[in-house]
């Protein structure tokens, strides 16, 4: 017994003297990076062992302090100073100084209040510590905002979104739920002439308040309902919701050229929004709607609420992956799976895109995000259906430009598909890892042949399943 007691005790003292080094030495700053996005700025410190640090916010002039405690002044710290773009939309600048002893200080300089969320991630590949600063703005970024930013148009005329236009709410309750029927009638006021209000960004809560809405709407969602009867012309915008995967911390996979599947798939989704953008079906005009146009991480299930945020009527979810071997060669066409995968290889891919929201880097304890993700766990058999004929159409059109790994639209548990009532699919355009593949990836011109054959299948797919009117009351 006493002897157990002295093991404990000096267990306990082992314990201690090697907190007291690891404190002496400090933790080492490892790399230090920024992620500027209009939805939210990062900054994150790596560094070999946890960070301890307290923030402080102060409104006026908006600026962030955190101390960081064991720590000294060293040159990766330094770096940040000048890694602050002017472009960034959320930071104005960054100072740092040994504010004591043991004691860091880093002053964040904002353009604008905002809502900081500072949280730690422990390792994972290829990652040491993280300490994470993520900074929303207060006046948060609206989807159908930047639907409004992202399109480029050709066919219509553009919009004023200076941040000095006009703000006015849509006035009637109608309108207020038909956001994208205001987005045309907007858009028509603004060929006449007139003067075009902007929708204000919404706060948090009330898009909270959206999603809560949410499942009461599943079954007048657009795109699903009374297909017997579709009507040629709905008089609306027919959007499509591209999801270029990974970004930011998360760079996807890399290709042994060293080509990130996260830049890809970036440039592929843009290629493919400026297609969209230029088509119409039914006479409709289409429009493209990227849930990122940068070089940030989204968590999954974020994308997902984008989508549904503009009224998406499809949902195409972009990657080029590794697998197992380099030999594994060809694209594939991936839907939702409520039950077991369809293969062992669907599995493991579905397995792995899962995994960007640990590597990408998301608050965890963040209450909103709990809540959020728990409203996605919805039934999705009729979106599954329709989103296996998407699925088909994509994958008979990326079959006549390139090879494709299997020739039936598999399924499996992927978290970014679960929108209940968009169909939604995440095409692997080619396999990263394999170096021939890569250098396809790579070219212009098979970027283009990509996108010509996404055109076209998205296209199929609305020749056979016609958008409909939106209902009032979405
Ligand atoms: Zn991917």
């Amino acid at each position: 017994m006493r002897r157990d007691r002295r093991r404990l005790l000096k267990a306990g003292f082992l314990a201690l003297s090697l907190g007291a080094a690891q404190l002496a030495r400090g933790a080492n700053m490892v790399a230090v990076r920024i992620w500027p996005a209009p939805d939210y700025s990062r900054v994150t410190l790596e560094s070999d062992t946890p960070l301890k640090t307290t923030q402080t916010f102060v409104a006026s002039p908006p600026r962030l302090a955190v101390d960081i405690e064991g720590m000294q002044l060293n040159a990766a710290l330094r770096e940040l100073v000048g890694k602050v773009q002017a472009s960034d939309p959320n930071i104005a600048g960054i100072r740092v100084a040994q504010y004591s002893a043991n004691v860091v200080r880093l002053v964040i300089d904002l353009k604008h209040p905002i809502t900081p969320q500072v949280f730690s991630l422990t390792p994972v590949a290829p990652y040491a510590h993280r300490l994470v600063l993520d900074l929303y703005p207060v006046q948060a970024v609206d989807p159908l905002e930047q639907l409004i930013q992202q399109r480029i148009a050709p066919t219509l005329p553009s919009l004023p979104s200076a941040p000095g236009a006009a703000l006015a709410l849509p006035s009637s309750p109608a309108s207020v739920n038909d956001p994208l029927g205001e987005l045309i009638a907007r858009q028509s006021q603004s060929a006449a002439g007139a003067a075009v209000p902007v929708t204000p960004p919404l706060a948090t809560s009330t898009r909270r308040q959206d999603m809560q809405a949410a499942p009461d709407t599943f079954m007048d969602a657009p795109g699903r309902a009374n297909r017997t009867t579709p009507s040629d012309r709905t008089d609306r915008l027919i959007v499509v919701a591209l999801d270029p995967g990974h970004g930011g911390e998360d760079p996807g996979a890399i290709g042994p050229g060293g080509t990130r599947e996260k830049d890809v798939v970036l440039n592929i989704a843009k290629m493919l929004r400026d297609r969209i953008n230029a088509s119409s079906v039914n006479g409709n005009p289409m429009r493209a709607y990227l849930t990122r146009d940068a070089d940030f991480f989204i968590p999954l299930h974020v994308r997902v609420q984008k989508a549904r945020r503009v009224q998406a009527d499809l949902f195409v979810s972009i990657h080029a992956d590794a697998f197992f071997t380099p030999q594994a060669r060809g694209a594939s066409v991936f839907a939702l799976s409520q039950g077991a995968a369809t293969s062992a290889a669907a599995r493991w891919m579905a397995q792995k895109e899962n995994k960007a929201d640990l590597i990408g880097g998301m608050n965890l304890g963040g209450q909103d995000n709990q809540v959020q993700r728990a409203l996605l766990d919805m039934s999705t058999a009729a979106q599954i259906k329709d989103s296996l004929q998407l699925g088909s159409s994509l994958l008979r059109e990326i079959g006549s430009v390139g090879r494709l790994h299997k020739p039936r639209v598999e399924q499996a548990g992927f978290a970014v598909l679960k929108a209940p009532d968009i169909p939604s699919v995440l095409v692997e355009t080619a396999f990263i890892s394999n170096p021939e593949e890569e250098e396809k990836l790579r070219s212009e011109v098979y970027q283009k042949q990509l996108t010509e054959a996404l055109m076209r299948g998205i296209q199929q797919y609305f020749a056979r399943n016609p958008p409909l009117a939106r209902h009032r009351g979405i």
